[in-house]
């Protein structure tokens, strides 16, 4: 049976061309990118050709902004701690409550450790509330970081204009945000429109690089301590000898990333094409971010009175690869924090599955997956023992169908 994978915020497949520009570097290309000879020189210039690929995804920032790190959780933790340990005097940190725990994991811990963090709330779209924000800013903020796309919904924060709106309020605070999801996926433009952004997390293997490559972009002069202390490489901020085929596979992916930009449309068309057919085919569904600006290429459902877990077993028999919560924290069976947040309904938050597309997602795949899940979604609750009961309860309206009861979004 053919695999259909449409579990890409989980991780992508290594596009060919990437698997091809880092082959070398496994091979004859193994010299120390700090040696002093010429074929050390050539790996070294390996490296900033990657840096510079990166750099141009990202709205063409100066290559040496940008450090190499084995992935956004290491960029995440950097970031926050390294940014704490610049200037420990100024405790207070705003994040938001639906933060990879990547991030939210972090906070959790530095607020442990006596930091003042305020977790903004979101609203049942995902949303946040742009006054809350603006009032949770203080004289003694140090940091907020907020992500750019959510991880599990795909909802979009105003990342740009928070950033922006940080800066006016008290030029001392810094900005970072966890790009992670959105690289790739929309256009970023550090030099432009999102030039208030001070540091931000990106992972290699969200872009169809492998995995253990990412990278923290930190504007000049943004105070930061490093993490990883040792030798001199990435000019000091980040020690350890690099690894050189994933960092090269990255600034290809990069290259990648930004020629496929253009071709977002065709997965957001593929996703909204999924997304009308179960919508319209399946009762007592909810679109989980639904009327809030969101990635092209993530649908989070959640279906009332079944379990998450056993509609992946069940898409898993017909081949379909997708997610329930975020594959960090399946195998638990606490629900999602995120659904949590957004108060998505009890009968509902267990019932959530996540399909992320990529740029190799085709059609007839989004077909297959339009004719299976609906009668997925059927069998289980056809034993289903709530599902009985709620039949005779209230039926809870999807949003789809009644915008005015936000309740039910
Ligand atoms: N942040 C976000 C938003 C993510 O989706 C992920 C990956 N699930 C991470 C951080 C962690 O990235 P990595 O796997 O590269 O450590």
């Amino acid at each position: 049976m053919k695999t259909i994978y449409l579990d890409n915020n989980a991780t992508t497949a290594v596009a060919p061309e990437v698997t091809a520009a880092l082959a070398p570097f496994l091979a004859d290309q193994y010299f120390n990118p700090s040696s002093a000879y010429d074929q050390a020189r050539q790996v070294s210039a390996a490296l900033q050709t990657a840096r510079h690929e990166l750099a141009v995804l990202l709205g063409g920032v100066t290559p040496d902004q940008l450090t190499f790190t084995s992935g956004a959780t290491e960029s995440n933790n950097w970031a926050i701690g390294g940014v704490v340990r610049a200037q420990p005097q100024r405790r207070h940190i705003v994040t938001t409550a639906v933060e990879h725990p990547a991030v939210f994991e972090v906070c959790k811990e530095l607020a442990r450790q006596g930091c003042d963090v305020t977790f903004l709330p979101v609203d049942r779209s995902g949303q946040l509330d742009r006054d809350a924000y603006v009032r949770a800013l203080r004289p003694d903020t140090l940091l907020v970081t907020i992500m750019l796309a959510n991880n599990e919904t795909g909802v979009l924060f105003p990342v740009a204009e928070l950033a922006r709106i940080a800066h006016e309020t008290n030029p001392a605070i810094i900005f970072h945000t966890d790009a992670t999801q959105a690289i790739g996926k929309l256009p970023l433009d550090l030099t432009g429109e999102f030039e208030h952004v001070d540091l931000l997390s990106l992972s290699g293997h969200k872009i169809h690089a492998p995995k253990g490559v990412g990278a923290l972009y930190a504007k000049r002069g943004t105070p930061l301590r490093p993490l990883i202390i040792g030798g001199h490489q990435e000019n000091g901020r980040r020690a350890g000898t690099e690894n050189v085929p994933f960092i090269v596979a990255l600034g290809r992916a990069a290259r990648l990333a930004a020629d496929h930009l253009a071709g977002v449309d065709q997965i957001r068309q593929l996703r909204d094409r999924l997304e009308d057919a179960v919508v319209r085919t399946i009762p007592y569904l909810e679109v989980n971010g639904h009327g809030a600006p969101r990635l092209p290429n993530t649908l989070n459902l959640s279906c009332h009175y079944i379990e998450g877990e056993s509609i992946l077993y069940q898409l898993n028999e017909h081949g379909i690869c997708a997610s329930s919560g975020s594959a960090c924290t399946s195998g638990s069976l606490e629900p999602s924090h995120v659904l949590k947040a957004m108060h998505v309904p009890f009968t509902a938050m267990h019932g959530s599955v996540r399909f992320s597309l990529s740029r190799y997602t085709t059609a007839a795949e989004v077909d297959r997956v339009i004719e299976v899940f609906p009668e997925v979604v059927a069998s289980l609750r056809r034993i289903s023992p709530y599902w009985d009961a709620a039949r005779n309860a209230p039926r809870p309206t999807a949003p789809q169908e009644s915008p005015a009861q936000p309740t039910n979004h």
